[in-house]
């Protein structure tokens, strides 16, 4: 059940936009950044889970806008900053998270494969940046949160195409930083441990309790705990960090 937390006003008045928002970590973005006085535009490709999240943001009193679209096509990013503009006159806020997770080794992944993660994971983040931008800065700036991983900081098995994915989100957060810092966007990253989204709970009793040994502090993460680093990241509070990418991950990095 969907419902928006208590919140500090800590995005009060910021017009803000999170891709994949209907599930796991960018749906409990959304109701977060709802609870914290942002108004919103999420975006998906699901447009049933989308209108269910955009009622009970909507519901509990929240501005919220929502845009059924496929982040990799470049009109459907377009068209999500564009209805961000057209509702609040301005984007201050990215949550650049919309993106799909497939486990295959080596041998197994395709091309096609290889092609379809990039497309999704890479090619639609940097879209979703660059559109987002150009909205920013006709407004003075903003602050964006790419979504890395513990797969786009360190090597793992069964990650030969969705780990080099998220190396291109840890490399679009640490470029875009220093090309945009004078001009006023912050943009940062956070990068996830294995989160207890809908798709880990479809996995083996034997692979959970794999990933869960694996992060030193012997759970894996809620997606909650993952939209409050991306909140702080986002607002205001973290003014003086930009191309950071701050692990949320019980510690797996560290070791
Ligand atoms: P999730 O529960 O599957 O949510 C992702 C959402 O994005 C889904 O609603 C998905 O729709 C949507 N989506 C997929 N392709 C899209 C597209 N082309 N355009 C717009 N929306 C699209 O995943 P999650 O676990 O919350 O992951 C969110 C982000 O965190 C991803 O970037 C992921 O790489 C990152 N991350 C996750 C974990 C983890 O353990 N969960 C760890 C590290 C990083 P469908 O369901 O229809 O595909």
């Amino acid at each position: 059940m969907d419902t928006v937390p208590p919140g500090l006003g800590r995005l009060k008045n910021k017009a803000a936009l999170v891709t994949g928002a209907s599930s796991g970590i960018g749906r409990a973005t959304a109701l977060r950044f709802a609870a914290e006085g942002a108004r919103l535009v999420i975006n998906d490709v699901d447009a049933v889970r989308l209108e269910t999240l955009r009622l009970a943001i909507a519901g509990a009193g929240g501005e919220v806008r929502s845009v059924v679209g496929d982040v990799s096509k470049t009109e459907d990013a377009r068209a999500m900053v564009a209805a961000a503009v057209e509702a609040f006159g301005r984007l201050d806020v990215l949550v650049a998270n919309a993106g799909i997770i497939p486990e295959m080794d080596l041998a197994t992944a395709t091309a096609d494969d290889f092609d379809h993660v990039m497309a999704i994971d890479g090619r639609g983040m940097f879209l979703s940046c660059k559109f987002a931008v150009e909205a920013m800065l006709k407004t003075g700036g903003g602050s964006i949160v790419c979504l890395s991983s513990i797969s786009g900081e360190a090597g793992q098995k069964r990650q030969a195409v969705y780990g080099p994915a998220k190396f291109v989100a840890s490399g679009i957060t640490k470029h875009l930083a220093v090309e945009l810092a004078a001009q006023g966007v912050r943009v940062n990253a956070v990068a996830p441990g294995t989160i207890a989204t809908d798709g880990l709970r479809k996995m083996s009793e034997e692979y959970i309790a794999g990933v869960t040994a694996a992060h030193p502090i012997g759970r894996v993460g809620q997606p909650a705990e993952v939209a409050n680093a991306i909140l702080f990241l986002a607002s205001d509070e973290a003014s003086f960090i930009t191309g950071a990418i701050l692990p949320v991950d019980g510690g797996y990095l560290a070791q």
